[in-house]
């Protein structure tokens, strides 16, 4: 089985940024964070960490968990409305007391450089796309790079959020596969599954997807982030490379683990995205470049 690393394809396209930026485009982003969770600290850090890197000009919004749906309102509508700002992140999820569709829904779409709004879902949707979702563009990318087909294919994602799955799945239809879509509500979601070539998982359940979910030889392609610090859960799941595991887990008190079960993908796949190292790193590498698409939109 082949391992679908994508951290050298992460660095090209950071690079390709930061060439763009070299040569004179000015491109700026405005990450908002509310509260204190700290993945979500996490992420926006390695956002704003990606940004300089390559040389986009990024400032970030932390505020109090106590914000109000107004007070944040207010923000967006003074980042849009600032010629200094190309991009505006806001990071999901928000606190519960906040209306997360009517700040999405509030954002310039030519800002919306996570592509969440209806009008970039929509452009997407018509296949027209603009600003498209980073987590679903960079794995177009990564099949692109690695040379997977995807025309004709038999495409099947699990998972039918706004964020991933949907997106995902408008993706694919555009390149001329034909898209299964699967939720929580599928009859029988392993004989489904098992028709796929290619197979792309976003559930957000720790090694969920087995064996017998899969055909042989497909490609999968692991969307989730899940910590796992159960050490016996790490030798069912990772099998003869579970010791490298441990020693993560004795460092840092737990381990990334994606929706697919990597041992039990790796007897009948023909290539598996890694978590760490696979679809995550693109998201952010696709943020850059979503930025800077939307600094030319704009200018
Ligand atoms: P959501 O929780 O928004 O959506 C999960 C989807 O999975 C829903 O559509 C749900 O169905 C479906 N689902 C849940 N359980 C099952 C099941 N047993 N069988 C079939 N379908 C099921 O998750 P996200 O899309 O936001 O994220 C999914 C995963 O991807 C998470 O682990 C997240 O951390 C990760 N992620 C990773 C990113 C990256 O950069 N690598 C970026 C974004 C997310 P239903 O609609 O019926 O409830």
């Amino acid at each position: 089985m082949i391992k679908l690393e994508a951290a050298e394809l992460a660095a090209r396209i950071k690079e390709e940024v930061k060439a763009e930026i070299e040569g004179g485009v000015r491109a700026s982003l405005a990450a908002v964070r509310v509260g204190d969770d700290p993945a979500s600290a996490v992420y926006v850090r390695n956002k704003i960490r990606a940004c300089e890197e390559v040389g986009i000009r990024s400032e970030q919004h932390a505020l109090p968990e106590s914000t109000t749906t107004e007070q944040l309102l207010e923000l967006i509508t003074s980042l849009n409305t600032r010629d200094d700002v190309d991009g505006i992140l806001t990071q999901l999820p928000l606190p519960r007391h906040i209306d997360e569709t009517a700040i999405i829904e509030a954002m310039n779409p030519l800002k919306d450089v996570d592509g969440f709004h209806p009008v970039n879902a929509g452009r997407l949707a018509l296949g027209r796309p603009v600003l498209v979702p980073c987590t679903p563009a960079g794995i177009i990318e990564l099949l692109d790079d690695r040379g997977v087909e995807i025309r004709g294919t038999n495409a099947c994602v699990v998972g039918r959020s706004q964020i991933v799955g949907r997106p995902m799945a408008q993706l694919l239809l555009q390149r001329d596969a034909t898209v299964t879509i699967c939720h929580s509500r599928t009859r029988d979601l392993a004989a489904v599954t098992r028709t796929a070539d290619l197979l792309i998982v976003a559930i957000g359940r720790t090694g969920f997807i087995g064996r017998d979910h899969i055909k042989p030889g497909a490609t999968v392609i692991d969307v989730g982030m899940n910590k796992v610090s159960d050490v016996d859960e790490v030798r069912r799941l990772f099998g003869d490379e579970a010791e490298k595991r441990l020693e993560v887990v004795a460092k840092r008190g737990s381990t990334l683990v994606g929706d697919v079960n990597p041992a039990e993908a790796a007897e009948v796949a023909g290539m598996l995205t890694p978590v760490p190292g696979g679809v995550g790193l693109l998201t952010v590498a696709m943020l850059m470049k979503n930025t800077l698409k939307a600094a030319r939109l704009r200018r």
